[in-house]
């Protein structure tokens, strides 16, 4: 992900937009990139700043964005370990299938 392309990518990371591999690029660079990084917490307190001052809730933006970010990435990982759990599933199948097919055309063919 260049930095050209995060723009976007920060107003749907702020509005809780991004998913799967998105996510993850989004992720991957905003942790390379103090640019980009400081261009995404001016946007984000500026819109949570705005947000709050009607609603009083917290001020400690800046914690939150961190949580935020943190979040984020473990949701990054889960869906990574859920990937790879199914490719391990996958291979499991197919060897079981394999092995039943050796299996049938050495005993019964
Ligand atoms: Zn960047």
């Amino acid at each position: 992900m260049k930095c050209r392309d995060m723009e976007r990518y920060i107003t749907l990371f702020i509005n809780d937009k991004l998913s799967g591999m998105r996510m993850k690029e989004f992720i991957e660079h905003i942790e390379e990139c103090s640019v980009c990084f400081n261009e995404m917490e001016t946007n984000y307190l500026l819109k949570e700043a705005l947000l709050r001052l009607e609603t009083d809730g917290s001020y400690d933006l800046h914690g939150d964005l961190m949580e935020k970010l943190k979040n984020t990435k473990r949701c990054v990982e889960v869906h990574e370990m859920i990937t790879m759990i199914r490719r391990v599933v996958l291979i499991c199948a197919g060897m079981a299938l394999l092995f039943e097919l050796v299996f049938v055309y050495a005993f019964y063919l």
